[in-house]
C-alpha cells in the first residue's frame, strides 16, 4: 500500500488562507473548519523550505520519484507575485537535487489573473485550473466577491488571458471546474462553458456533503439530475474530443479496466495531503472539512517525514475504510467502478466510511447509461463485463 501511495503522491499547498470571494457553499471557509483563523494569511517561507526538505527526504529514504503540488487557498493569487515565483523556484531547486519529478498546478477563481501572472505561469510551468459555477446569474449567487459584487466578468477576463497564452503555447491547456448544482440545468451549464468560455476541458464535482450534513434528498436528487444533464448534453453535441473528466474517467474504467488511482471518484485519498500556511499537515482538503477529527493533525511539514504522516493516528483512523468497498455496495454491479464513491460522500459519524455514497443514485444511473452507450457504439459486452468485474 505504501508503494501505491508514494507513486501517486499529491500535496495541496495552501499559499493563501484568505479569499477575495465569499462563496456561501465553500467547503474551506463555511463548512465548520475555522482553523484558517489562527494561521498566517500567506504561507510562511520556512514552510516552503520545510516542503522542500520533506520532499528530499521522501525521495532519498522512501523512494519518492514524482509529486504533484497544487497551489490552493482561499484564493492562491492573493499572494505577492514575486513570492509565488520564488516558491516555484525553491520547490524546483529541492526537487532537482534528488531528481524528483515535480508538477505544479494552481486552482484559482481567475479574477486576479493579469499578464504578469501569465508570465509567471509560463516561466514556472504552472498549469492553471479555473473555478466557475455556471452562467452569470448563478455565479453571482454562488461566487460573489466579499463586497457582494459579481466576480463573473473578472473570471471571464482572466480565463481569456489564459486561453490566449494556451493558444500561443506559453502555458499548458487549462480547464474549468464547476460544482454540480440542483438549482441549474447541467446541460445548459456545460453548454455555457463550451460556448461562452470555449473550454475544451471541463469537470464538475459533487457538492462536499456527507451523510450527516447534506441538505436533504431533494437536493441530492437535483445534483443527480444536473450531472446527468451534463452527460446528455456532451453526448448530444458529440463532444467526444472534449475532456469531460468524470465521463472520460468512467469510460476509461469500463473500457480499459483502468487502475484505481486514475479514477475520478477515487475512494482512497491517503496519498494526498494538504499543508496549511503554517505548515500543519492535514488529509485531503475536502476530507478535512467533513469532520472535526480530520482537521488538526498537530504535525508540521517542517519536522515530519512521509512515514510519520502515514503512521499518524489520523491516517491510521482511516483504517481500511477508504480502500474497502462499503458493505451496502457489495451486491452492486458497479462496485468495482464506483467503490462507493469519494470518502467524504460516504462518511457518517455512525458508520464512518462504511456507507454507500450520498450520490449512489447518480453513480448507478451514469454507469448504466455509459455502459449501454458503449455497447451501442460496438464495444464487446463480455470484455466490458470483465473490465468491471461483473461476470
Ligand atoms: S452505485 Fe451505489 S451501491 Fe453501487 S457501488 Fe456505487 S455507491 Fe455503491
Amino acid at each position: 500500500m505504501f508503494d501505491k501511495i508514494i507513486n501517486n503522491f499529491t500535496i495541496i499547498l495552501k499559499i493563501s488562507e484568505k479569499c477575495n470571494l465569499a462563496c456561501p457553499d465553500c467547503y474551506f471557509f463555511f463548512h465548520g473548519d475555522e482553523s484558517h483563523l489562527r494561521r498566517p494569511v500567506i504561507i510562511r517561507e520556512d514552510v516552503v523550505h520545510g516542503v522542500g526538505r520533506f520532499l528530499m527526504e521522501a525521495a532519498r529514504e522512501q523512494g519518492l520519484r514524482k509529486v504533484v503540488i497544487g497551489f490552493h487557498g482561499g484564493e492562491p493569487l492573493l499572494i505577492k507575485k514575486e513570492f509565488f515565483a520564488e516558491i516555484c523556484k525553491l520547490l524546483k531547486h529541492y526537487s532537482n537535487i534528488v531528481q524528483l519529478e515535480l508538477k505544479l498546478n494552481i486552482q484559482t477563481n481567475g479574477t486576479l489573473i493579469d499578464n504578469e501572472w501569465i508570465d509567471i505561469f509560463s516561466e514556472e510551468d504552472v498549469q492553471v485550473g479555473i473555478s466557475l459555477d455556471g452562467p452569470k446569474f448563478h455565479n453571482d449567487r454562488t461566487r460573489p466577491k466579499v463586497n457582494g459584487k459579481s466576480s463573473y466578468d473578472d473570471t471571464l477576463r482572466g480565463w481569456s488571458l489564459i486561453q490566449k497564452a494556451v493558444s500561443e503555447k506559453r502555458i499548458k491547456p487549462s480547464g474549468i471546474l464547476g460544482v454540480a448544482s440542483p438549482y441549474l440545468d447541467g446541460g445548459e451549464t456545460y453548454g455555457h462553458f463550451r460556448d461562452v468560455f470555449g473550454a475544451t476541458s471541463v469537470n464538475f464535482v459533487l457538492p462536499a456533503y456527507c451523510h450527516d450534513t447534506h441538505p436533504g434528498a431533494d437536493y441530492i436528487d437535483g445534483v443527480r439530475y444536473f450531472m446527468m444533464g451534463v452527460y446528455l448534453e456532451w453526448k448530444k453535441r458529440k463532444d467526444y474530443g472534449i475532456r469531460l473528466r468524470f465521463v472520460n474517467s468512467i469510460m476509461r474504467h469500463i473500457l480499459l479496466e483502468t487502475a484505481d488511482e486514475e479514477r475520478m471518484f477515487i475512494s482512497d485519498v491517503r496519498n494526498q495531503i494538504s499543508i496549511s500556511s503554517d505548515g500543519e499537515i492535514g488529509p485531503e482538503d475536502v476530507l478535512r472539512s467533513t469532520h472535526s477529527d480530520f482537521r488538526n493533525s498537530g504535525i508540521y511539514i517542517q519536522n515530519s517525514n512521509l512515514k510519520e504522516i502515514f503512521a499518524h493516528p489520523m491516517w491510521l483512523s482511516f483504517g481500511d475504510g477508504m480502500t474497502k468497498i462499503p458493505d451496502d455496495c457489495m451486491p452492486c454491479k458497479w462496485k468495482n467502478v464506483c467503490r462507493g464513491g469519494r470518502p467524504w460522500h460516504r462518511f457518517s459519524f455512525e458508520n464512518k466510511f462504511n456507507n454507500k455514497s450520498l450520490y449512489c443514485d447518480f453513480f448507478y444511473q451514469i454507469n448504466e447509461l455509459i455502459f449501454s452507450d458503449l455497447l451501442k457504439s460496438g464495444a464487446d459486452i463480455a470484455k466490458l463485463n470483465s473490465n468491471i468485474g461483473y461476470l
